[in-house]
């Protein structure tokens, strides 16, 4: 069984013998791998930024009132969440974590563990206009920034992008027939990146609410019509709220229950489409969230400001589960504000793209540095006569070990017998009625 003590997959075998071997079988699926990097169980993801949305209102709003929320309480309930999740360590500002969540990359900081030059560098807070992209106006050092929409594009998937605010056709611009890259995988599908775009920013905060409803609205026509594998829509309300009558104020609030309403819109037309249904991941996060001692969100180093919620739902995701215990190379960071080079990492906006990229079964963004490593989890393949163990392989080593006592007991790493094959690692083993229970564990390899 999954041993949820240490984080690592983990499995039983042994006790009463044929018992509990069908017991095992019954609970198999329950073991299957959650989304491992290697194959994605999502057809479709639809990728939600809510401009604004601090994390840690949005907790303190499910704890106090959840019925108020149901749709962000389905999402905690059925998926696996944080709250704690970081925008950009050295700006929380809109258009830059934008940048970040579509190209991986860190907003200014070179990583030192990096080895090729990581931020995109885009650090102003508004559309420079024609003829400044991402590209040549951020990091020079890197004069192409590959983004989401050029992984889905050219592996000949399609793409929508929706946003509530202007200065947002940058990033259309950037990946337009124009500025986007020739294609780089299989057949060509042309330079431009994005299938549908559509913005829609009018009449100031008066109007917010009803652009980012015309706006999911217009997500839905796409979802019904030919749904894009991936959906990145930008909703602007908590932001507009916040900027108003401060993050936190009973406007915010309302603010945030839109943002519920919008996403109760989505996950219904999900559930009522039989081509979405059981196909369809969501990835929700936010740029920031506010209500710093600016009163605004200038300040990445305050706790309302830094602190911003993600979010995962779809086909096989955990129920209830905390985020942070799916990946090995993230670690919940308490209060802290942690910058680029912390040597553990928390999980930040910047690593939404590659999250939906993972979910989608497909690569990480070139050149992205901010890629989030799933905790391989053990698999149990029955066959005859014997069991098998089976993990991904990924980038980092894990080791497979077992052990004759559940808790407390020595671990003995398993050097022999492991065959890789496709991608996967399997051990296979007889059963023995006379074994005393046998436990077995992934943890992550010493370093050499
Ligand atoms: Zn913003
Ligand atoms: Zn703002």
């Amino acid at each position: 069984m999954i041993d949820s003590q240490n984080g690592y997959g983990s499995v039983r075998w042994g006790l009463s013998g044929l018992k509990l071997w069908a017991l095992w079988l019954a609970l198999a699926p329950i073991c299957l791998p959650f989304l491992a990097s290697a194959e994605g169980a999502a057809h479709h993801v639809v990728h939600i930024s809510a401009d604004g949305l601090g994390g840690v209102y949005l907790k303190e709003y499910l704890a106090e009132s959840p019925a108020e929320f149901p749709a962000f309480r389905r999402l905690a309930r059925q998926g696996a969440c944080t709250f704690n999740a970081r925008c950009d360590s050295h700006l929380s500002l809109t258009e830059p974590n934008h940048s970040s969540m579509l190209t991986g990359r860190p907003v200014l900081q070179q990583p030192t563990n990096v080895t090729f030059s990581a931020p995109h560098g885009f650090t102003v807070n508004y559309d420079p206009g024609p003829p400044w992209t991402l590209h040549n106006f951020g990091n020079p050092a890197v004069p192409y920034k590959a983004s989401v929409f050029d992984v889905v594009h050219d592996h000949g998937r399609s793409t929508a992008f929706f946003a509530a605010k202007e200065k947002f056709a940058m990033f259309v611009r950037s990946y337009d027939a124009d500025h986007g890259a020739p294609d780089a995988v299989g057949p060509d599908d042309g330079r431009n990146k994005m299938d549908w775009s559509q913005i829609i920013d009018w009449g100031g905060p008066d109007h917010v609410r009803r652009n980012d409803s015309n706006l999911v609205s217009r997500v839905l026509e796409r979802l019904s019509a030919a749904p894009p594998a991936y959906t990145f829509l930008h909703v602007a309300g908590p932001d507009i709220a916040g900027h108003y009558y401060l993050w936190g104020s009973p406007e915010y609030r309302q603010a945030v229950r839109e943002v519920d309403r919008h996403l109760g819109r989505i996950l219904a037309a999900i559930e009522a489409n039989p081509a979405l249904s059981n196909r369809t991941a969501i990835v929700l996060t936010a740029d920031h969230g506010g209500g710093d001692s600016s009163g605004s969100h200038v300040h990445p180093d305050e706790l309302p400001t830094f602190t911003i919620p993600l979010m995962l739902w779809g086909p096989e995701a955990p129920a209830g589960r905390d985020l942070y215990d799916l990946f090995s190379n993230r670690a919940e960071p308490g209060a802290q504000h942690l910058d680029h080079d912390a040597p553990r990492q928390p999980l930040r906006n910047g690593d939404s793209g590659n999250l939906a990229l993972a979910l989608l079964g497909l690569p990480a963004i070139p050149g992205a540095c901010l890629v989030p490593e799933w905790k391989p989890r053990l698999r149990i393949e029955p066959a005859a006569g014997t069991m098998v163990l089976a993990w991904p392989v990924t980038a980092a080593a894990f080791d497979l070990e077992y052990s004759d006592v559940s808790s407390g007991g020595r671990w003995t790493r398993i050097a022999e017998g492991i065959v890789v094959e496709n991608g996967w690692n399997r051990f296979s083993f007889t059963p023995s009625l006379q074994l005393p229970a046998r436990f077995y564990r992934l943890v992550r390899a010493a370093a050499p």
